[in-house]
């Protein structure tokens, strides 16, 4: 009998806490991991969100003046509170106006890229989303594409899963693939899975002014965070099998 009363106490804890927690994003949470991702003390999973450029690297310059650097770190803080909100441990390489490198060094591109991959690599992620804007010189190229390096099975993964994620959310005909790339440097040189996430086309003009749009950047970081959730989940499911051998 105790133990009946027990199983009723604890159905009843279990609704109301599935009651008590809102937001739409806890809601995802929830409905993609299960309640057991709430108990205090289970292990945070955490994610680097590496706002490329910063600082006296300006990155690609839009057709209407704006820069990179900047989209990609207003991106990049709706990413990070999202991804908090679901209780992930988020490491930023950067939350403000500056480059990964100081006054003294040489080559200032290279020090940035260098310092960026050591916080990846002693980060201990389970993945890491590197946030950038493109441009082209053909005015009528637009839409967000991912890129992943192609030797990293989980980067591959992640990579598909964000392109269609974004493509899902954004709805604006995007029929752009999860791309690999072998000769960027942060994708040879990280160990967890990275993914380059270029968000659209600077040099168009159309997008140049969405991606300009906080409203825009708010659906841009939704639709990254949906994918890095759907990539989680997909993949904790190997993490106790693997624990369990
Ligand atoms: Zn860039």
């Amino acid at each position: 009998m105790k133990k009946k009363y027990f199983n009723i106490l604890f159905l009843l804890f279990v609704l109301s806490a599935r009651i008590i927690v809102s937001g739409q994003s806890v809601r995802v949470m929830n409905e993609l991991f299960g309640l057991e991702d709430k108990i205090p003390g289970k292990k945070q999973v955490t994610v680097v969100i590496d706002p490329g450029h910063g600082g006296r690297d300006p990155g690609k310059i839009g057709v209407n003046g704006i820069l990179e650097k900047d989209l990609n770190l207003m991106v990049s803080l709706r990413l990070e509170s999202l991804l908090k909100e679901n209780d992930i441990n988020v490491i930023m390489t950067r939350t403000e106006d500056t480059g990964l490198y100081s006054e003294s060094d040489s080559n200032k591109k290279r020090a940035d890229m260098r310092k960026r991959v050591d916080i990846i690599n002693n980060s201990g992620a389970v993945l890491a989303v590197s946030i950038h804007q493109n441009s082209f010189v053909e005015e009528y190229v637009r839409g967000a594409q991912v890129f992943y390096h192609g030797s990293s099975v989980q980067g591959k993964e992640l990579a598909i899963i964000l392109q269609d994620q974004l493509i899902k959310t954004l709805k604006d005909g995007n029929h752009r693939k999860a791309k690999s790339n072998e000769s960027y440097y942060m994708l040879r040189m990280t160990q967890c899975p990275l993914v380059i996430v270029e968000c659209g086309y600077l040099s168009n003009h159309n997008e140049a002014a969405l991606l300009s749009d906080p409203e825009y950047q708010e659906k841009l970081a939704w639709a990254v965070h949906l994918g890095i959730l759907r990539y989680l989940n997909m993949n904790s499911g190997q993490e106790k099998h693997m624990d369990n051998e």
